[in-house]
């Protein structure tokens, strides 16, 4: 995605640890006239899929999820909660998920009355690194008996092994930015 690429260039910022800083269009500040390209660019590229709800984690894959749903038939979008809390129910999905920037485990859990057997599901996040935060997703939504139809992501780290976990389980992977290699403050795309 042309526009995303361009944005990423002139604001992105690289970290060590391959971390790359977007915090003033996706991760802090969002920009929400590229949000809504990208709500449509998913749209584009799972057009041939049926889906009904759309699932990620909160916080930053909220805005993402929220904005591409008014293009999936405004799908209903359930996020992940990384903390537990009275106002949680007591039937919950939970599934354990290593957060690649907190170097840390977490839990995420998703009220059991939010995604049945039946639903189908697209699950939606902000970057795409070694999988870990997709995998619970998918486990969440196996828990559920409800069906994976796809994982979009805004941005992928390609030379990271991600993807390759998530086609490993059949199910497709669409990424909108694919970075081939970091170093510095210069990033390169596939
Ligand atoms: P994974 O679980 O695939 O290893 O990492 C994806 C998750 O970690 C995303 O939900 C995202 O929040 C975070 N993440 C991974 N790499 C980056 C990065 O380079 N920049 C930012 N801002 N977040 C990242």
């Amino acid at each position: 995605m042309k526009l995303l690429k361009e944005k990423i260039l002139s604001e992105g910022r690289v970290k060590p640890h391959n971390i790359l800083k977007v915090d003033s269009f996706l991760n802090h500040q969002i920009d929400v006239e590229l949000m809504n390209e990208i709500g449509k660019e998913f749209k584009t590229r799972f057009n041939d899929k049926e889906v009904n709800k759309i699932l990620t984690i909160e916080a930053s894959g909220i805005a993402v999820a929220s904005i591409t749903a008014q293009y999936f038939d405004n799908s209903k979008v359930v996020f992940g909660k990384k903390t537990e809390s009275l106002n949680l129910d007591d039937d919950i999905y939970k599934t354990e998920i290593h957060s690649f920037t907190k170097n840390k485990n977490y839990n995420v859990m998703v009220s059991k009355r939010f995604i049945n057997n039946g639903d189908k599901v697209l699950i939606l996040d902000d970057f795409l690194a070694n999988g870990c935060a997709a995998l619970g997703l998918i486990d969440i939504v196996k828990q559920a008996k409800a069906e994976v139809v796809g994982v979009g992501i805004v941005i992928e780290k390609g030379f990271q092994p991600g993807r390759a976990e998530i086609e490993k389980f059949g199910i497709k992977v669409e990424s909108l930015a694919i970075i081939d290699k970091m170093d510095d403050n210069k990033v390169w795309f596939k």
